[in-house]
């Protein structure tokens, strides 16, 4: 048995298996080939293999996440079958390279020809030709696979997962997550709080491919991970596991209770969430609303710019599922540790401090522009809020409500139904804290970034795992800042929420509802435990 410590970044007990997820991590190199013959035979057993990994995908899909999200797997294995894209990877065989070199070169060519398509369907196959010609790679390599190929949900162990890999991530197949890398505040923390699943970050594993497969466990309340646990080990675990899980049932009771306290003081509590199918999450919570949507994970994981008419479909989807609760959808935050290659975002010195967010949206107009129009079609469908990221200054706003203004207008001579929305923003910059008495003149609410507001007050980047001991989420100066903008929105008579992390952190639940905090949004998964926390207090 292996003992490795690590940070829990949520609490609980999984059991299971390790799936090893690794990158892109081989070279191509154009070797030439003495036997072409035989290459081609390397080539096309690889091709029936990946074949057959994919209809197993397909076949897991369906029977876990239904026909939409198997349609994908089918899709690949029909790509596979192409003859022209076949050909072109066995002529440059024909000419002397080895199979992983011409599938490289294949895949590269036959990408971009379908990124260069006008029709906006087949220019996202570009991704799919990638994906296909990756995983014959990964054969021809005999390197594990990337995506999740097993009947029983596994835990992930892997350097780091960035949000774009997240999104693509089959999360009916994670039992619970392990990193190497990673930090409390990074979002596959976040991820793995919004799916109630154990967690670790900064374990300290030589990430060897023979741990692919092998037994394990993870203590997401001692920070512990198991490779192979010993029979006794594993037996206690199996005692917590299911005490935990008991708690979690004991939670339950809470549902349809108010979030009260025993002198009847009360306060919403929301959810957070990233997609569409999160929203089911938060109503099997019991949420009162959605307090953020990270409407930028529409944006992750894919090759073109999500369309207005899909974007308006995942928010009216979302407003329909909330039936009529409140939704509060922020525009799109990429940028920073959020990379999408079909933006073209410059590689920059200091990501976190850099073109990001409504920095974005007011830079390229026709983005922004492209989102609020899906949103306030939506809007229709729903009791809906919008709010902006990374704001800064007065004129910031000023400006984003003259668009709104325009975009509203626009649809309304198209004859396009259009609902009505608050408007609000984050605070979190220390700026937009300072400055939240004129902000608040200008918006109908405010929420509370704490993720992004403790890094830039504290100068501690919220990535950097090194940093985790001096990131004191409790540190007066976020505080203040808190306390302040929290009296700022009220003198100004606009709501008030938080929904970084630490709207969830219970110890700080009672000083939320001393200073009057209206809003609680926290992850699907805390939704009860907060609910909890404020009804014991006095
Ligand atoms: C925050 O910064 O607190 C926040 C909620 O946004 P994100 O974590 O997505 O940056
Ligand atoms: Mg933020």
């Amino acid at each position: 048995m292996e003992r490795y410590i690590g940070k829990s970044v949520m609490k609980g007990i999984a059991i299971g298996r390790i799936f090893l997820y690794k990158k892109r991590d081989y070279q191509v190199t154009d070797q030439k080939v003495s036997d072409p013959a035989a290459e081609k035979e390397c080539l096309l057993a690889a091709v029936e293999r990946a074949k057959e990994q994919l209809t197993r995908l397909y076949e897991d899909a369906m029977r876990n996440v239904g026909e939409d999200h198997a349609a994908i797997f089918d899709i690949h294995r029909m790509l596979l079958e192409d003859e022209d894209y076949l050909d072109a990877a066995a002529g440059e065989i024909e000419s002397g390279f080895n199979a992983v070199y011409a599938v490289d070169r294949a895949g590269t060519q036959f990408a971009e020809l379908f990124a260069a398509m006008d029709d906006e369907y087949m220019r996202g196959r570009a991704a799919d030709i990638r994906d296909i010609s990756q995983r014959v790679i990964r054969i021809l390599l005999d390197l594990p696979e990337e995506d999740i190929c097993s009947d029983e949900p596994v835990v992930l162990l892997a350097e780091d997962l960035t949000p774009s890999e997240t999104v693509k991530l089959d999360k009916s197949k994670i039992l619970g997550f392990v990193t190497v890398k990673g930090s409390a505040n990074s979002h596959t923390a976040i991820l793995a709080r919004s799916m109630n699943l154990p967690a670790l970050v900064g374990v300290d594993i030589p990430l060897a491919d023979e741990l692919h497969g092998k037994s394990c466990v993870v203590d997401g309340f001692e920070g512990v991970f198991l490779v192979e646990p010993e029979d006794g080990e594993l037996s206690r675990m199996v005692v917590r596991k299911n005490q935990w899980v008991a708690d979690l049932e004991a939670l339950e009771k809470l549902k349809g209770q108010d979030n009260v306290t025993k002198s009847g003081k009360r306060i919403d509590i929301f959810a957070n969430i990233g997609n569409v199918e999160d929203a089911d999450a938060a109503c099997a919570a019991d949420a009162g609303g959605i307090g953020l949507f990270r409407s930028e994970f529409l944006y992750l994981g894919r090759d073109t710019f999500p369309s207005e008419e899909e974007q308006y479909e995942s928010y009216k989807a979302v407003l329909e599922k909330m039936e009529g609760k409140k939704v509060v959808i922020r525009t799109m935050d990429i940028g920073a540790d959020k990379k999408v290659d079909y933006f073209g975002l410059e590689p920059e010195e200091n990501p976190a401090l850099g073109y990001r967010a409504i920095r974005i949206c007011l830079d390229r107009e026709e983005i922004f522009i492209t989102q609020l129009r899906a949103l306030y079609r939506a809007a229709a469908h729903g009791k809906l809020a919008i709010m902006f990221p990374m704001i800064i200054s007065v004129e910031e706003v000023e400006r984003i409500k003259q668009i709104v203004d325009m975009v509203r207008k626009d649809l309304v001579s198209e004859g396009k139904p259009v609902g009505d929305a608050e408007l609000g923003i984050m605070i979190e910059t220390p700026a937009a804290a300072v400055i939240s008495d004129k902000l608040a003149k200008e918006v109908d609410f405010f929420s509370i970034g704490t993720n992004d507001l403790t890094q830039y007050t504290l100068a501690v980047d919220r990535q950097n795992q090194k940093l985790e001991g001096i990131c004191d989420t409790h540190h007066e100066a976020l505080l203040r800042l808190i306390e302040m903008t929290v009296k700022n929105a009220h003198e100004a008579g606009i709501w008030v929420g938080i929904c970084g992390e630490l709207g969830a952190d219970t110890a700080l639940t009672e000083w939320f509802l001393k200073i009057g905090v209206d809003e609680l949004s926290v992850a699907a998964s805390a939704v009860l435990k907060v609910r909890g926390a404020v009804r014991a207090l006095p």
